[in-house]
């Protein structure tokens, strides 16, 4: 599998050849210094970029399962506009979700935190900030970030958040190091909607419904309005494919908080 320690030995290996082949027979061509340089740069950004890969630190993305289960997750909530919609959705149609939430807005809407909590839904850290330029914090700031949703979640709820799942999607050496030191479990996915993107509701479900697979975990987002509109035919359609609903943490067997 396409990991960071391996890959980091494997160019360190080709490096030193490289080095020994240019003191010992002459120069090494321009060129092979370059395409070492481009073909790590492109490995490395399609690591921290495919969360699936779990390339620097291990992500739990879909249940191990033949039973035919899967799990939904909102990021990026909770939101005054659409969590209570999608909470009235889920109620009704009895579906447990999981929802890795924003620190600061979990700050700002404690009570919808509780109403998460009360419903049976499972809660997750999305850090704090949520910040642009979160992957180039510092592993120390960076926990410190994801310290303060945990406390921002405990302050609603009563519980710490153990789940984990990285803004944007991205990993690098530095959040690996701060997930480690938190002790947290990092959670992605499998179906990814894009659903912040897409603005027709068919294609949306097209999308996300086109193959769907035991264990699959989906990722939407609380904060879209076209989530709302799809999130009944979504419910509707799995049921009629005969698969089950479950929380992401009964799916994936992990303890969800602390
Ligand atoms: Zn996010």
């Amino acid at each position: 599998m396409l990991k960071f320690n391996t890959i980091r030995i494997l160019f360190a290996a080709a490096f030193c050849i490289a080095m020994v082949v240019h003191f010992m027979d002459g120069p090494v061509h321009w060129w092979v210094w370059m395409m070492m340089l481009v073909c790590l740069t492109a490995i490395l950004a399609w690591g921290a970029t495919d969360i699936s890969l779990s390339f620097f630190t291990p992500v739990l993305n879909k249940g191990v399962t033949r039973d035919k289960v899967v799990a939904i997750s909102f990021d990026d909530g909770p939101a005054e506009a659409y969590t209570p919609e999608i909470l009235d959705i889920l109620q009704q149609h009895q579906v447990p979700a999981a929802f890795f939430c924003i620190g600061y807005r979990a700050a700002e809407n404690p009570e919808l935190l509780k109403r998460l909590h009360a419903e049976g839904h499972v809660i997750g850290n999305h850090s704090n900030s949520h910040h642009f330029w979160f992957d180039l914090f510092t592993p120390a700031k960076m926990l410190y970030d994801m310290r303060l949703a945990d406390a921002a979640i405990e302050n609603a709820i009563g519980l710490q958040p153990k789940l984990f799942r990285p803004p944007y999607g991205v990993t690098n050496p530095s959040l690996a190091k701060a997930i480690r030191q938190g002790g947290y479990t990092t959670v992605g996915w499998s179906i990814r909607s894009l659903d912040t993107v897409l603005k027709k509701e068919d294609e949306l479900l097209r999308r996300v419904l086109y193959k769907v697979n035991p264990g699959d975990v989906f990722l939407f987002h609380d904060t879209c309005r076209i989530t709302v509109q799809i999130l009944p035919e979504l419910i509707k359609t799995l049921r009629d494919k005969g698969f089950s609903i479950v929380r992401i943490d009964k799916m994936l067997n992990i303890p969800a908080y602390a």
